[in-house]
């Protein structure tokens, strides 16, 4: 990868540039640490025109809709004059070999709207790098004048958690489904979730998405009493309902924006960052240290078959990364 100055960067990214945006992206989704500080000197010296997006994120199951219902909204949201940036964190391409979250083809109309830019996830690292990346290309995107970035990704795993802490609002997609409409639905996704939205309400199956929200309301009052999330009902295939769900949560946004809580979240959002950004370090350096990474299989092995209590364990392992720190153990 050829780099450029940092000016070069900077200058192109404020200009809207979208070349220039993509090969600022590419260098801060890169892993080579020569690039890294560069990268980090780019979003710092952007840091000044980044915050001005709507950052929403959406979540659902493979197929309930996701990309055919950001076309329409991003479509939507064209039409009123906004500028829309797609990105989608996905850690399961690498070992998937690449479902196409956030791909172009996915997105047929808004992929060529001239206002709007599709990126793809980035296609290596665990969650919470492609999470720290994606927040990075999020304030690259905010700082070229997008003014929404949503963050799409699949709602399994630990990624609704990390898409909540990356984003001013929630939105989860539902399926109404046959039976039980609450079975295998995770809870953690109903928690952190700022609307829930039924997709599909169309033909034969829109009043079981009717009756799906009746249902997803009351086992939400009875979680989160008081705090509520709105459940709505759209067809993002027909267009249905996704003006008035952009409606209901641009006036929530402005709501939380003009009462402080939004710049609560989101000084509460970078202060997460920065402790995860140390926790990812630390975990990287212990297992990069020789004399853990010989210690370890030993020390597993005692533990699993019950000659070492796991306490003593730990102590030996955390002794031997950062002698001093703890009680040193010999054996
Ligand atoms: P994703 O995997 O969540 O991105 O889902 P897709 O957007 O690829 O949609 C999966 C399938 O559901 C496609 O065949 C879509 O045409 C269809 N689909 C998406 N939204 C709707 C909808 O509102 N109504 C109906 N009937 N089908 C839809």
């Amino acid at each position: 990868m050829k780099v450029l100055p940092a000016d070069a960067y900077v200058e192109g990214v404020r200009a809207g540039d979208r070349a220039l945006l993509a090969r600022a992206i590419t260098l801060v989704e890169s892993a080579h640490p020569r690039h890294e500080a560069l990268a980090q000197e780019v979003l710092s010296r952007l840091l000044p025109y980044t915050g001005r997006s709507r950052r929403v994120g959406i979540s659902g199951v493979p197929g309930v809709g996701k990309s055919t219902f950001i076309d329409a909204l991003g479509m939507h949201l064209a039409g009123l004059g906004h500028r829309i940036a797609v990105l989608a964190i996905d850690p399961s391409s690498t070992v998937s070999g690449g479902s196409i979250l956030g791909d172009k083809t996915r997105m047929a109309r808004l992929a060529r709207e001239p206002s709007a830019y599709i990126r793809p996830s980035p296609s290596s690292g665990t969650l919470g790098g492609v999470a720290r990346k994606t927040r990075e290309t999020l304030l690259l995107c905010e700082a070229a004048g997008f003014d929404v970035v949503v963050v799409e990704t699949v709602g399994v795993g630990q990624s609704e958690t990390v898409v909540a802490n990356l984003v001013d609002f929630y939105l989860v997609l539902m399926l109404a489904g046959a039976g039980d409409e609450l079975q295998g639905i995770k809870r953690g996704i109903l928690e952190v979730a700022d609307m829930l939205a039924i997709n599909k309400a169309d033909g034969d199956n829109a009043l079981r998405a009717e009756r799906a929200r009746a249902e997803y309301r009351a086992a939400l009052h009875l979680m989160r009493a008081g705090a509520e999330p709105e459940v709505t009902t759209c067809s993002a295939l027909e267009g249905k309902g996704i003006q008035d769900l952009w409606s209901s949560l641009a006036a929530q946004l402005d709501q939380r924006h003009a009462s402080g809580e939004l710049e609560r979240r989101r000084r509460a959002q970078q202060t997460g960052w920065m402790w995860s950004m140390v926790e990812d370090g630390l975990r990287a350096a212990l297992r990069a240290h020789p004399a853990v990474a010989a210690l370890v299989p030993v020390l597993e092995a005692d533990v699993r078959e019950g000659r070492t209590p796991p306490a003593s364990a730990a102590l030996r392992i955390l002794g031997t990364f950062l002698p001093g720190a703890w009680p040193s153990h010999t054996s």
